[in-house]
C-alpha cells in the first residue's frame, strides 16, 4: 500500500488530486485537459446515471441522441450563444490525413471541409435545427427529450472531474407552447437535480437563480444548485435554463396554437455532468479516503476474512458466501475479498480509501461465537454484532449512514454560511473562513464585477426561497431589496 494521503488541512487541492488517483477513480490522460475515468469512478457515474435517468423518465422525458458535430453556421444563428462559447470550441477543419512521402502523416489539404464542424460544447443549436422538422402544431408539443453524451469545452484550467475539456453529461432539451409551461419545466428539473443531490449524493444544495452576468449564453434565466465543499469553496452542481423563444427564433421553429395563431416555441435546457463526482468527493471524504453515500457506492459492503489456517479460511468463506447471498437478495452490493496474498490491515486501508460504506470482518473467534465485526466508513465506529439479524442490521445502517452523511454536510454548510453587512466584514469573512456569505448588492453587473475582481468571490445565486429584506449594497450603499449568496467557487 502506498503511503497515506496529504491531509485536507495541509493542502486541500493536493489531497483531492491524490484521493482521485489513489482511490482509482480517474487519472490524467495523454490529452491535455481530458481524463481517463477508471472503472471504480465510472461505476459511480453509472449509479448516478441510473438514478437520474429514472427521475427524468418519471417526469415524462425520453432519451434520444444527436450528432457530436455541429455545423459552424448553426452556431452563429443565436448571437449570445455563439459569443459565450466561441472562446472554447474545438473545430474540425479536415477529414483526411495522408503520407507526405517521407513517412510523415500530415493533414491532407485536399480534404478540407467546406464548412467547419464544431465539436458540441452543448447541443441547443443542432437540436433546435432538428426540432424545426418535428414541430408544426400545438399537438406536437411539448417535446421532452434528454440526451446522455460527451461534450467538449476547451477549458484552460482543468481539474479532474470538476472541470475537464471533455466531460460526460446529460442535457435535457424541451419545447413548449407557452412561456409559463417552459418556466414550470425549468423549475421542475431544478428540483429534480436538488432532490438527486440531497437524497442520493447526500449533498445539501441551495436552489437559486444566476445573475445576468453568470447566465448560460442564450438563456433568459439560469437556475442552479450550489453546494459547499469542505474547503469553504462553492461548486455549481447543476443548471436548468429558461431559454425563452431565443432558439426558436434563431432556427425559425413556429407552431400553430389551438386558436390557429402562429407563434415561436418556448424552450428549456438543463444539465449535470461528471462534475457531480467531484462534488461527491469534495463534500464528504476525509484524510483516510473517500466517504461515499451508500446509495451511490459501487460496493456497499465488503467482507474481509481473518484466518490462521486453511481450514479456518474455508469455514469463513462458507459463511461469507452465505451472507453475500442474503445481502444480494436485499439488493445490497457486496464483495468478498478472499485474496490470500494481502494482510487484513492492508485490505482495511484499501476499502477505507475507496469509501466502501460497511466493512465486515470475520475471524476464527467470530465463527465460534456466532458474531461478526462491523465497521462503518463515515464515523469509523466498530461494533461486534450477532450473526443472526446481520442483514437487517446492515439495511438499517446503510439508511442511517446516508442520512448521517447528509446531516454532517448540512451542518457544515450552516456553520459556514454567514451574513456580512459591510464590505470590510465581507472581505474578512472570505479571507478568514470562506464559505457562503449572504450580503446586500445593488443589482448591477458593475458592482458584481468589482467584487469579483477585488475578492475573487462571485454571486453564486439569488436563492429561490429568499426573504425580502430592505438594505443597502455593501459596496455602493445603493438600496437593495434582498441578500444574495456570494462565495469563492470552483
Ligand atoms: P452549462 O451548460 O454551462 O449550464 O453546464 C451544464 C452542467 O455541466 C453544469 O452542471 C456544469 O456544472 C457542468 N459543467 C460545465 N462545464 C464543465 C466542465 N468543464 N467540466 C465538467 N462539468 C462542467
Amino acid at each position: 500500500m502506498s503511503k497515506g494521503l496529504t491531509s485536507r488541512e495541509d493542502d486541500y487541492s493536493q489531497w483531492y488530486n491524490e484521493l482521485v488517483t489513489k482511490a482509482d477513480m480517474a487519472e490524467h490522460s495523454a490529452v491535455r485537459g481530458c481524463m481517463v475515468i477508471k472503472p471504480y469512478g465510472y461505476a459511480i457515474w453509472e449509479n448516478m446515471q441510473a438514478a437520474l435517468d429514472k427521475m427524468f423518465k418519471d417526469t415524462g422525458h425520453s432519451n434520444a441522441y444527436f450528432p457530436l458535430f455541429i455545423p459552424k453556421s448553426f452556431f452563429s444563428k443565436e448571437a449570445s450563444h455563439v459569443e459565450g462559447f466561441a472562446t472554447e470550441c474545438a473545430v474540425v477543419t479536415h477529414y483526411r490525413l495522408k503520407n507526405d512521402g517521407n513517412g510523415n502523416i500530415i493533414v491532407d489539404e485536399d480534404a478540407k471541409l467546406e464548412e467547419e464542424l464544431i465539436v458540441r460544447p452543448t447541443s441547443e443549436t443542432i437540436i433546435w435545427n432538428t426540432y424545426k422538422g418535428w414541430i408544426q402544431s400545438y399537438r406536437d408539443l411539448p417535446i421532452l427529450v434528454n440526451q446522455w453524451a460527451n461534450v467538449v469545452r476547451w477549458e484552460m484550467r482543468t481539474r479532474l472531474f470538476l472541470r475537464t475539456a471533455e466531460f460526460l453529461w446529460q442535457e435535457g432539451h424541451t419545447a413548449h407552447a407557452t412561456s409559463q409551461e417552459a418556466i414550470e419545466e425549468t423549475e421542475r428539473m431544478l428540483e429534480v437535480y436538488a432532490d438527486f443531490a440531497e437524497n442520493w449524493m447526500a449533498v445539501p444544495v441551495i436552489r437559486g437563480k444566476k445573475t445576468a452576468n453568470e447566465r448560460f449564453a442564450g438563456a433568459l434565466d439560469t437556475y442552479c444548485i450550489e453546494a459547499l465543499m469542505q474547503d469553504g469553496k462553492a461548486l455549481q452542481a447543476g443548471t436548468s435554463h429558461f431559454l425563452g423563444q431565443n432558439f426558436a427564433k434563431a432556427f425559425d421553429v413556429k407552431f400553430t396554437s389551438k386558436e390557429g395563431k402562429l407563434d415561436h416555441v418556448w424552450a428549456t435546457s438543463w444539465g449535470v455532468s461528471t462534475r457531480l463526482i467531484g462534488a461527491l468527493i469534495m463534500a464528504h471524504s476525509d484524510d483516510s479516503g473517500l466517504v461515499l453515500p451508500p446509495k451511490l457506492a459501487p460496493i456497499q459492503v465488503v467482507i474481509v476474512p481473518i484466518y490462521r489456517s486453511d481450514e479456518e479460511f474455508d469455514k469463513i468463506s462458507e459463511l461469507a458466501k452465505e451472507i453475500s447471498k442474503e445481502l444480494k437478495l436485499k439488493n445490497i452490493s457486496v464483495k468478498y475479498d478472499n485474496r490470500d496474498t494481502l494482510r487484513p490491515g492492508f485490505k482495511f486501508a484499501e476499502y477505507e480509501l475507496k469509501g466502501v460504506p460497511v466493512r465486515l470482518a470475520i475471524g476464527g473467534r467470530d465463527l465460534e461465537n456466532g458474531t461478526i465485526e462491523i465497521a462503518r466508513r463515515d464515523t469509523k465506529e466498530k461494533q461486534t454484532i450477532s450473526r443472526d439479524g446481520l442483514v437487517g442490521h446492515i439495511e438499517d445502517l446503510l439508511i442511517e449512514m446516508q442520512q448521517s452523511i447528509f446531516n454532517k454536510a448540512l451542518k457544515f454548510r450552516e456553520d459556514n454560511t454567514r451574513e456580512a453587512n459591510t464590505y470590510e466584514e465581507f472581505k474578512a469573512i472570505l479571507d478568514e473562513k470562506a464559505g457562503f456569505v449572504s450580503a446586500h448588492w445593488d443589482g448591477t453587473s458593475e458592482t458584481e464585477k468589482r467584487i469579483k475582481d477585488e475578492t475573487k468571490a462571485t454571486i453564486r445565486c439569488i436563492p429561490l426561497n429568499n426573504k425580502l429584506e430592505e438594505g443597502v449594497c455593501m459596496v455602493t450603499g445603493k438600496p437593495s431589496s434582498q441578500r444574495v449568496l456570494f462565495a469563492r467557487a470552483y
